[in-house]
Formats: C-alpha cells, structure tokens, sequence
C-alpha cells in the first residue's frame, strides 16, 4: 500500500482516484465496477459483526439468496414500473454452431454480438429483501408475531458513477420485518435508534433524513413526493466523496402493505402484512470508515478499532 491519506477533498473522482492509489479499490475498466483488497473485505467483515451484535436478542433468522433471482419474480414485484433504468436481466447465448460462428465474427470484427443473446430466467438482484417476500409467502400464514430476517446479498444497479459510493455490484445487508402495521414501524423505529448509535460509536459524522427512491420518469415524481410526504423512506447519510452532498450508507424502509398484498403474505385470519427493512450498504459504510479514518487501519482511533476487533 502507499503512503496513507486523508481524503478532505470534496471531489468524488479525487476521492476514487485515491482509494486506487491506496491500493483499496482495484479499476476493471467499467465505472462502479471495482476489486477490493483483502483490508476492505476485512473492514466490511467487522463492521458485518458489529451489526450482528448490535442485533442479537432480535431472533432474526438468516437467509442468503444469490444474487440472482428469477426474472418472473422480479417482473411481479413491480421493480420494472417503478426503476427500469437500475434492473440488469442475464442473457445468454442459446443459439446453435451456426450463430456461434456468427457470434465469433462478430466479435472479430468489434460489432455488437449481444444481439446473439436471449434473456434468461435470471434477473441480478436489486436489493437484498426482493426474493424474500415470496419465498416466505409460500411458507404459509404469519404467526401473530409476525417474523424477521437477516439476508445479505449482492445487488446489482445499473447506475455507473465514478463517485466510489455508487457502484453497480455492492452488497447489501438487510433486516426485514413483516408483521402488523405497529410491529413493523417499532422495528424500523428500533433501527433509526441503533443505527445512529452505531454509526456514531465508529466515530463517524450522520445525519438521518427522509428520503424517496428514484422513480423512473413524471409518474415518478408523484411517487416520490408521496413516498416523502408519508415518511416512507430514510436514510442515515454520511459525508464519504463528498461533504456537501452526503451519502445514504443505511436505509430505513416502510412498505405498508405492498409487498403483503403483492405476494399474499398474510396472518391466520387473513389480514394483510405490512413490512419494513433496514438496509446497510456495506461497501459504503467501508468507504465511509477509510475516508474518515484514513487508509491506513492500524492508525484508526482506538475506540474505532477496538470495536470493530473486538
Ligand atoms: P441512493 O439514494 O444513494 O441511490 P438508495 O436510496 O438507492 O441510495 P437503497 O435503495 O435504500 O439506497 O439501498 C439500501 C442501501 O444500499 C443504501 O442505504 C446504500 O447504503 C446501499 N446502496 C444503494 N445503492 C448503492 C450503490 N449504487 N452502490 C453502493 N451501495 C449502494
Ligand atoms: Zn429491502
Ligand atoms: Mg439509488
């Protein structure tokens, strides 16, 4: 690694460029695209089991889905109407020694050979908690106290930046919680608690602020003022390639009823679930640690590293 640094810089690309230097993140040549090296793997680990800790007594039961999930799910949940600009389908080629050689020609020639691939059944991931809902319909009725779960997934947006924070291939650890209108907002409101708690023992600077997500087209805007007016939506923000314009590392979601009602998720006598997940954007909050700490660990603060090797 080279010489340590402290990123004051406001520059998102300043930032990336010195994460590269550092050492921490490795170019594949595509924005948002990037290796790790083994300390920011490590990094995202301890903060994983600080998060778990935080979380013992819950009883959440884990789950992990890989991160693709079939394309018939994604289509249902209404990912498409709501952000086609972030889904990414898999495609394959299918075709027989024929268009396989026409395949090859192509990519001799530099032409654009994906036109030789059909769609699979699989879709990549957009958030951890989208393959969970029908998984957990299909179990049967919710019991009256309702359930929870860990998941932690691979997620795949098509939102190619070259701020750090935003990348195209991240991971995602989700809390969910299905439950009645009241348990669920309990449970999100329990996170906002511990979640700037946390945050804050890392000796990072937060804010919480309501937030929408990012609706495709007009149609979308009108979801999005709805979405803040009802407080559906928060985030924890941390300044990480910026100072002025700070970015969301977890997330705090309330559903309502959608996911319950899309997918029948619903108690003994029939009433509906609502839901609510907390999401921590693991890559983010690593960026965040290394930005405020500096790239090199062994010279975080002690309180810092005593809880993250604990
Ligand atoms: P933003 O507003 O910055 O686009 P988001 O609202 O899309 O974030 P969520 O959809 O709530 O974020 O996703 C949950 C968590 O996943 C976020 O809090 C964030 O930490 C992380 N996350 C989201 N998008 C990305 C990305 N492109 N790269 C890295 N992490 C991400
Ligand atoms: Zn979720
Ligand atoms: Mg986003």
């Amino acid at each position: 690694m080279n010489a340590p640094f402290k990123a004051p810089t406001t520059k998102a690309v300043d930032f990336l460029d010195g994460l590269f230097d550092a050492g921490l993140l490795m170019r594949t040549g595509v924005d948002g695209v990037y290796g790790r090296a083994g300390i920011f793997e490590e990094v995202i680990d301890r903060f994983e089991a600080l998060v778990t800790r935080a979380a013992v007594g819950d009883g959440a039961t884990r789950i992990h889905f890989p991160p693709g999930m079939p394309r018939r799910m994604l289509e249902k949940s209404g990912y498409l109407k709501s952000f086609p600009q972030l889904a990414g389908c898999v495609h394959s080629f299918m075709g027989n020694e024929r268009d396989h050689a026409q395949l090859l020609a192509m990519l001799e020639k530099g032409e654009d050979w994906t036109e030789l691939q059909q769609a699979t059944e699989v879709v990549l991931t957009p958030a951890a908690c989208y393959p969970l809902y029908p998984t957990v319909a299909a179990q049967g009725p919710l019991k009256p106290a309702g359930a929870l779960f860990d998941l932690k997934s691979y997620c795949f947006r098509h939102e190619p930046s070259q701020d750090p924070a935003r990348m195209q291939l991240f991971r995602m650890r989700e809390f969910v919680r299905l439950g009645t209108a009241e348990q669920v907002t309990a449970f999100r409101q329990s996170w906002l608690d511990r979640g700037e708690r946390l945050i804050a023992a890392l000796g990072l600077p937060c804010v919480v602020d309501l937030a929408n997500d990012p609706f495709f087209g007009r149609a979308g805007k009108m979801l999005a003022n709805n979405q803040r007016d009802q407080g559906l939506k928060f985030e924890l923000l941390i300044p990480v390639a910026s100072d002025d314009k700070p970015t969301a590392c977890l997330s705090f979601n309330y559903h309502q009823d959608h996911f319950g009602s899309l997918w029948g998720l619903q108690f003994e006598d029939g009433e509906i679930a609502h839901s609510a997940c907390v999401g921590f954007g693991l890559e983010r909050t690593a960026l965040a640690l290394f930005r405020h700490h500096g790239t090199d660990v062994e010279a975080w603060p002690d309180e810092v590293r005593s809880l993250l090797w604990a």
